[in-house]
């Protein structure tokens, strides 16, 4: 698994819950077509008349999500640009979605303007499989986000959160450790644990 095979399953799906947040701080979340993946990255458009649009141009940020057949997720949420060749991209992109000529005939295509992810952090979340499977990766130049929990030297090795583990994903030693490729990050294992030896990762 890579990040360009996590964009390609967002391009399969293709209509992605997209989420911006409007001007009062509200989250907001459209189903909008994942149109293009090229260079390491997502292509989507969207009309200028539109909140999406606002919401893009005056944050520059979003957040995208889908969930194929398989049940295999991919998350990305990061900074997003408007390309500047607005009309090259337009016509690229109705190329390769020929559908949108019906909702957009003739020049009427030029209300929309073209958008990439710049950079961001994309999750990959497998709930097809037992135990569950995830990994991370990153867009552009950006470090990678510690998520999860993990296991710290305070731990006494008393079995408590392996015994009450979900997913099975902790196993012994000195301190005992978390596979974190099958964690749910769920929290159990914290909150149970008798000497809180047990923290949320990047904190
Ligand atoms: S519950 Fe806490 S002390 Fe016990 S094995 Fe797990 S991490 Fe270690
Ligand atoms: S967060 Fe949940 S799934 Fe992950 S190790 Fe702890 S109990 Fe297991």
């Amino acid at each position: 698994m890579t990040a360009q095979d996590c964009l390609q399953i967002l391009r399969e799906v293709k209509d992605a819950a997209f989420a911006t947040m409007d001007e009062n701080g509200y989250p907001q979340v459209r189903i909008i077509d994942v149109m293009l993946v090229e260079d390491g990255t997502i292509y989507f458009c969207t009309a200028r008349g539109k909140d999406f649009y606002q919401q893009l141009a005056r944050t520059g940020r979003a957040a995208v999500t889908a969930l194929n057949k398989d049940y295999q997720m991919v998350r990305l949420s990061g900074k997003v640009k408007r390309l500047t060749d607005q009309k090259k991209w337009i016509d690229r992109i109705f190329e390769e979605n020929p559908s949108m000529k019906e909702v957009y005939p003739q020049d009427s295509r030029y209300i929309l303007e073209p958008f990439c992810f710049e950079e961001g952090q994309v999750e990959f979340f497998d709930l097809g499989k037992s135990p569950i499977y995830r990994e991370n990766f990153t867009l552009g130049d950006v470090k990678k986000e510690q998520k999860g929990y993990e296991i710290t030297d305070g731990c006494i090795g008393c079995g408590t959160c392996m015994e009450g583990c979900p997913q099975r994903c902790i196993e012994e030693g000195t301190p005992f450790s978390i596979r974190q490729e099958n964690c749910l990050h769920c929290g159990l294992c914290a909150e149970n644990c008798p000497v809180q030896a047990i923290r949320k990762r990047g904190r």
